[in-house]
């Protein structure tokens, strides 16, 4: 999202940059050149190596920032509004990455973890969205993409919560989108099918996972973090502003395959 005005790339943030996804997107961001405000619980930055290490750091910054806490979120956002006073770049975007999940069989499955689950991935993106809502504003341009996940529409036995969450995030994304087309603010959920992380690690060391998956997936491998930071990463690098409100699924073809 080139400022053609400045010429600048502008500023990122991104939330749950620390690892996993997140992580594989924020790195993605600064190595096409956007500035990355790191949003995670530890004001920590993803882990970079060798000659990346150099290339990125001053394009990665920290900042703490916990999304189911509203003083943490107005703290954070003010961080970036200092940040941008500084040498830094305008914020022209944001990435809902940070997420969990659990499962376990609905009938005993606990309300307070459900209630959690919510609080965290769909309060949570909306919190931040509300939060860069005056930044972007200002600009009258901004692109947010929200991290679903391609069970928003599936029926997946135990994981009720998670399904229900990201479902919620899919209307989250449209109900913006509509209401913010006109502040020249685009929303967009990309939604992942099976990425190996740490989210995934413990079901996908199971065999009975690994055989479903195999006779699932029409690649007949799960996907990487860097695939869906490259796509999301090109959100941005693209900018292209007719697309708003929708879903874009990344997930080797799992959902649609008989
Ligand atoms: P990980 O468990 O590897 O990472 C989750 C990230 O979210 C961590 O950075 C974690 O921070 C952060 N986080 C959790 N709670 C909070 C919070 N309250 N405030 C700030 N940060 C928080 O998961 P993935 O990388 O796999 O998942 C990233 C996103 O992608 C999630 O939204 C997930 O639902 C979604 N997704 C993942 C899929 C997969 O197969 N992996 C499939 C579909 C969607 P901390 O280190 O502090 O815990």
């Amino acid at each position: 999202m080139r400022d053609t005005n400045t010429g600048k790339n502008g500023m990122i943030a991104v939330t749950g940059a620390n690892r996993g996804i997140g992580a594989a997107i924020a790195k993605e961001l600064a190595n096409r050149g956007f500035t990355v405000a790191c949003l995670t619980r530890k004001g920590i930055v993803p882990e970079t190596s060798g000659s990346e290490k150099k290339h990125l750091s001053k394009r990665l910054v920290g900042i703490r920032c916990d999304v189911t806490d509203t003083e943490s979120i107005a703290a954070a956002f003010s961080a970036i509004e200092d940040l941008r006073n500084g040498k830094h770049d305008e914020l022209c975007g944001v990435v809902n990455c940070a997420g969990i999940t659990s499962g376990g069989p609905s009938r005993e499955f606990e309300t307070r973890e459900f209630e959690r689950i919510m609080q965290t991935n769909v309060i949570g993106t909306f919190s931040i969205c509300k939060a860069a809502f005056p930044l972007l504003l200002k600009q009258r341009r901004g692109l947010i993409v929200n991290i679903g996940s391609f069970w928003d529409q599936m029926g997946v036995k135990k994981y009720a919560a998670y399904c229900a969450s990201k479902a919620a995030v899919g209307a989250l994304t449209r109900c913006l989108g509509v209401e913010w087309a006109k502040n020249g603010i685009q929303v967009v959920d990309v939604a992942p099918g099976y990425i190996e992380t740490e989210m995934t690690a413990e079901s996908l060391n199971h065999e009975a996972t690994q055989k479903f998956l195999e006779s699932r997936l029409p690649g007949g491998r799960v996907g990487r973090p860097d695939e869906i930071a490259r796509v999301v990463a090109s959100l941005f690098s693209e900018n292209v502003e007719f697309l708003n409100a929708t879903t874009i699924y990344v997930d080797g073809g799992q959902g649609p395959a008989m």
